[in-house]
């Protein structure tokens, strides 16, 4: 993520402010990736902290605007879980746009979100024609750590969540075009094979013993959609490590040169040798504070030929080149 200037002083923002250190208050214009100060403000502003500009007084912003279902209210913490469930999605959606996804460029569908508090039975997530479904429910730390380790996951945010759904909507997008699933497959594997007893196999069984060779995660060796939505989400991950990196003002020799733009990188395999090798530089100075580290994965080849395979789709996917 890009760190962002002060309209209306000296300083820099972050990208979930509301407000400059000095109180002002200030919204994020999306089209423009700046900072204002004026309203319109979103709806959500004193609801959930949405920090988005609306295109009018009243109005939902861009982000908010894809939420069709909102958690009940009643339902305990469910609004504090949903502001960061919302403030996680505005942030990958942001990213996304960086290549053009559903931007106002991007001639093709928008995702409809359905964001839900779990009761007494959890909110499976997901995505079908569309429409992606989140646990806001999630965003509580205690029970993500418990499903985390329950799951022997090595990592588990509510970021990771959006970028893993979305995944599965991108893919739902360029499969409508007539030139992605030939391509696909040759990559991935067979996405029609029965997705039902693929996730039982793997909950029953496990991983196939050797997946380190093959997949990213043990999750994405159940089947071709769950690699796909796996691998996608860790392209989108490095990316924004690597973007992050560079706007922070951080410095490294790995880097191409200190105004690069993971985003505008053309070639895959550089941004990935880059954003790799600078992982591991944070996964170092994360210990230093006995926190666990940025990035816990190691990339295989078959994994970056995947990653190089996503990062080419992503790039052009939504301009329907
Ligand atoms: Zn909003
Ligand atoms: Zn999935």
């Amino acid at each position: 993520m890009r760190v962002f200037s002060n309209p209306v002083g000296a300083g820099s923002l972050w990208f979930d402010n509301l407000t400059t250190a000095d109180g002002t208050p200030v919204a994020y214009d999306p089209q423009a990736r700046a900072f204002l100060p004026m309203p319109p403000f979103c709806a959500n502003r004193e609801v959930i902290g949405c920090n988005w500009i609306a295109p009018s007084q009243g109005a939902f912003c861009q982000s908010c605007a894809m939420t069709a279902l909102a958690p009940d209210p009643s339902l305990p913490n469910a609004m504090l879980n949903w502001a960061q469930t919302e403030a996680a999605k505005r942030w990958a959606l942001d990213n996304l746009g960086r290549w053009h996804w559903f931007r106002p460029e991007d001639p093709g569908t928008r995702p409809v979100f359905h964001l839900l508090a779990e009761g007494a039975t959890p909110v499976p997530m997901g995505h079908i024609n569309g429409v992606i479904t989140i646990s806001v429910t999630e965003a509580d730390p205690v029970l993500r750590v418990s499903r985390r380790q329950a799951l022997d996951e090595p990592y588990r945010t509510m970021i990771g969540h959006m970028r893993h759904e979305i995944a599965h909507m991108l893919w739902w997008r360029l499969s409508l075009r007539h030139d992605f699933l030939d391509a696909f497959r040759a990559m991935f594997g067979d996405e029609q094979a029965d997705y039902t007893s693929a996730l039982q196999t793997h909950y029953t069984n496990g991983p196939p013993p050797d997946w380190k060779a093959n997949f990213l995660t043990t999750y994405a060796s159940a089947h071709p959609h769950e690699d796909w939505a796996e691998t996608c989400a860790h392209l989108l991950h490095l990316t924004d490590i690597a973007d992050s990196f560079v706007a922070a003002g951080l410095s490294s020799p790995e880097l191409p040169d200190r105004n690069w733009d993971p985003y505008a990188e053309t070639d895959a395999e550089r941004l990935i040798t880059v954003a790799a090798s600078l992982t591991i530089g944070v996964n170092h100075i994360n210990r230093s504070m006995g926190l666990s580290d940025l990035y816990p994965f190691v990339l295989s080849e078959p994994a970056r030929r995947k990653l190089a395979f996503v990062h080419d789709w992503l790039r052009r996917g939504a301009q329907g080149r």
